[in-house]
C-alpha cells in the first residue's frame, strides 16, 4: 500500500468524535466493561507536538486515550483571546489518528454549559500563588471548574497536564485531591522549538520579528538559573532576569523563583527545589514559560 493510502486508512479509521455526554458515557462503559485503562488529555485543541508528547505519555500509561479538544469560554476575560484562538479541528484529529487516539470528546459550550448552570468552582492554595492569578484573575476559577467536569464525565485512570503551564499543573493536582476524583494527574515535560521557545498555540500570533525575539524568554530562565547555582543571591539573578526580557522588548508580568511543590515564594536556593517561572508579552501576544533551577 502506498504511503498515502496508508494514511488515508488511518485517517479513516481515526479517533471517534463524540459530542454528547450520553455518547462519551457509553463509550467509557464499554473500555470499562473489558478492563481498559483509560488517559484523559485535555486540550483547547491547534495541537502542536507539546500536545502530542502529553498523548505518547498517556500511550504509555493506559490502553486506552480519549483526547478532549474544548476553547473553554469561561477562562478568557472579555478583553482575551476566546473569538481569535486558533481552531483547526481537521488537522488535529489527523494528527490523533497517526496517534491511534481512541475518542475525542468535544463539546459545544452549550453541552458543557446548559442554560441554567450555576456551578463554579474557586480553587485556592496554588491557585492564589500571586503569579497567573495576579494577570488572569478569572482563569483558574475557569479552568478548575472545567477539569472537574471533564474529570467527573470520565472518571480516567490518569490525565496528563503540560509543565508548560506550571501553576495550571499543580492547581489541577490540587482539584483532584482537595475533591477525591480517583485520577492519578501526571505532569508531562515542556516540548520547546529548536530555539528553545517553548511550543504554545497562541506562538501562532507572532509575527516573524516577535517569534525571532521570542526564545529570548527562556534563554533568560536559563541564564538565572545558571546564576542562582554558581551563588548568585535570587533577588538579583531575578532583577537580571527581568531587564533582560525587558530589554529584547518584551513587557514582563512577573518573574518568580518559587518552591516547585508549593509555589511558595523562595528566598534562598537551599529553601528549594525551585522553580522559576515567568510571563510576558511581545506586542499583543503573552507568553509563560518555566524551567527547575
Ligand atoms: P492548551 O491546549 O494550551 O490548553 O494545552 C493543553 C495541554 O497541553 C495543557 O496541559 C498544557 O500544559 C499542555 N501543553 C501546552 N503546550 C505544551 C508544551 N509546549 N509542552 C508540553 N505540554 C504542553
Amino acid at each position: 500500500m502506498t504511503r498515502t493510502a496508508k494514511s488515508a486508512l488511518i485517517q479513516r479509521k481515526g479517533p471517534r468524535v463524540i459530542r454528547s455526554l450520553p455518547a462519551l458515557r457509553r463509550a467509557v462503559a464499554q473500555m470499562r466493561a473489558k478492563r481498559e485503562t483509560v488517559a484523559l488529555v485535555p486540550t483547547m485543541g491547534a495541537l502542536h507536538a507539546g500536545h502530542l508528547a502529553l498523548v505518547r505519555l498517556a500511550r504509555k500509561r493506559a490502553r486506552r486515550i480519549i483526547v478532549s479538544i474544548f476553547v473553554n469560554p469561561t477562562q478568557f476575560a472579555p478583553n482575551e483571546d476566546f473569538g481569535s484562538y486558533p481552531r483547526t479541528f481537521a488537522t488535529d484529529l489527523a494528527a490523533l489518528a497517526e496517534l491511534k487516539v481512541d475518542a475525542v470528546w468535544a463539546p459545544t459550550a452549550k453541552t458543557m454549559y446548559p442554560d441554567g448552570f450555576a456551578t463554579r468552582i474557586a480553587p485556592e492554595g496554588p491557585a492564589l500563588a500571586g503569579m497567573e492569578d495576579k494577570f488572569r484573575p478569572h482563569f483558574f476559577g475557569g479552568v478548575a471548574t472545567v477539569v472537574a467536569k471533564l474529570l467527573l464525565q470520565i472518571v480516567p485512570d490518569i490525565a496528563v497536564f503540560g509543565q508548560k503551564d506550571y501553576q495550571q499543573l499543580k492547581v489541577v493536582t490540587a482539584l483532584a485531591r482537595d475533591l477525591d476524583i480517583p485520577v492519578k494527574i501526571v505532569g508531562a515535560p515542556t516540548v520547546r522549538e529548536n530555539d528553545g521557545l517553548a511550543m504554545s498555540s497562541r506562538n501562532a500570533y507572532l509575527s516573524a520579528e516577535e517569534r525571532a525575539t521570542a526564545p529570548a524568554l527562556h534563554r533568560a530562565l536559563k541564564d538565572c538559573a545558571a546564576r542562582l547555582k554558581s551563588g548568585r543571591p535570587i533577588a538579583e539573578a531575578l532583577a537580571e532576569g527581568r531587564a533582560a526580557i525587558e530589554r529584547a522588548g518584551f513587557m514582563v508580568d512577573y518573574f518568580e523563583a518559587r518552591h516547585a511543590e508549593t509555589l511558595a515564594p523562595i528566598a534562598r536556593l537551599a529553601d528549594g527545589p525551585v522553580r522559576l517561572l515567568v510571563a510576558a508579552k511581545l506586542g499583543r501576544t503573552r507568553l509563560i514559560d518555566n524551567i527547575p533551577v
